[in-house]
């Protein structure tokens, strides 16, 4: 018995929970899509944020919902604008890696305003995007959590 309390074993394994176990498939889409084409992705993905990669599929960009209806209530053509005109743009995105904590991952989501990050992986060309962890996901940890699925 380690004379811990209920409340210092669920702290130590919120801790210990990393990026790798929770991560989701990534959506992601070319720089040189069209703004529409974005939006149609979102929707038959169903996916509130979409990744985007160059031709080596390194990240980019970021689009979310409201990047994709700000652009929609301007007077262009939405398959005339590629995407990477209204995306946020590296170097400012925020990215989390397999090993990071999610905790850490929850604290970046609450400090920048943000719905989601790609899960990245360094390589000699970039940042090659391999999962993402959104709200969705801290959501699904803490009702596994609380269920006691996951100790
Ligand atoms: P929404 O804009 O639909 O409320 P977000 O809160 O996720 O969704 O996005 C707010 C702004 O932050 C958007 O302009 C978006 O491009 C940008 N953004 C989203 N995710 C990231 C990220 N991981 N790193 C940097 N900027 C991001």
């Amino acid at each position: 018995f380690t004379g811990k309390t209920g409340s210092e074993l669920l702290t130590e394994n919120i801790k210990k929970f990393k990026v790798h176990e929770f991560q989701h498939v990534p959506v992601v889409v070319k720089e040189s899509v069209s703004v529409y084409d974005a939006i149609s992705s979102m929707f038959l993905e169903d996916v509130g944020t979409l990744f985007v990669v160059d031709n080596n599929s390194c990240l980019t960009g970021v689009l979310s919902r409201k990047d994709l209806l700000r652009a929609s209530i301007g007077q262009q053509d939405l398959n005339a604008v590629p995407v990477h005109i209204i995306m946020t743009r590296m170097p400012n995105i925020t990215v989390c890696r397999k090993e990071d904590k999610l905790i850490d991952v929850a604290n970046d989501l609450i400090n920048k305003q943000i719905d989601g990050v790609p899960v990245v992986k360094d390589t000699e060309v970039g940042l090659e995007v391999v999962g993402r962890i959104t709200k969705t996901t801290i959501t699904k940890a803490f009702v596994e959590l609380i269920m006691d699925e996951h100790i």
